[in-house]
């Protein structure tokens, strides 16, 4: 009897929008900000730069600069940075957000609620067990594997804890990639 799984997928976790910030609002006292189209704010002092990414609060729309370099010297940073920072590169708003240094030094985390999606290949129709899953993460959304599975399967939370072995904790939020094998049900 043959050990070796059949079928080998790959899933994807990519996201569908920029998260949310879990940030407490001085003014409204509202903890959700968001970086809406994505502006930086540069300011030249000397040869020292202060570069911060610009949210505004969802309630009140009230501005707070998350720093995101404090006084750098101006040939510390490469070129092609300060001129995303300075002409809003879009990209450039996305990698410092998902960065969990500037996260950690702003005291911010994200909120992915709504913001993420899960690709799955269309359903193979004489897909042999056990299948074999490799979950790839496009973005760092935290995730439970044992939900991620259960919703891309359409099974039970109690279904993934019998038929699925995974190289991951199943409960603990993880971000990085991983690999599980799903046995044949009933
Ligand atoms: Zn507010």
């Amino acid at each position: 009897m043959s050990s070796q799984p059949h079928t080998v997928l790959s899933w994807f976790v990519r996201r569908t929008r920029l998260p949310l910030l879990s940030l407490r609002c001085l003014d409204c006292r509202s903890d959700s900000a968001t970086t809406g189209d994505g502006r930086f704010r540069v300011n030249a002092n000397g040869k020292l730069l202060d570069v911060w990414l610009l949210v505004r609060c969802v309630s009140c729309d009230r501005t707070s600069k998350l720093t995101v370099h404090e006084r750098a010297p101006v040939g510390s940073l490469d070129p092609a940075e300060l001129h995303g920072y300075h002409v809003n590169d879009p990209r450039l708003v996305a990698s410092r957000l998902l960065d969990p240094l500037l996260a950690r030094h702003n005291r911010f985390t994200l909120d992915w609620t709504g913001a993420w999606r899960l690709h799955t290949p269309p359903a193979v129709p004489d897909c042999a067990w056990p299948v074999h899953v490799a979950v790839v993460f496009e973005d760092p959304v935290p995730l439970r594997p044992d939900r991620l599975i259960a919703h891309g399967l359409g099974l039970s939370r109690g279904e993934v804890l019998r038929r699925v072995k995974c190289d991951s904790a199943l409960r603990r939020p993880t971000s990085t990639g991983f690999t599980f094998t799903v046995m044949a049900g009933g």
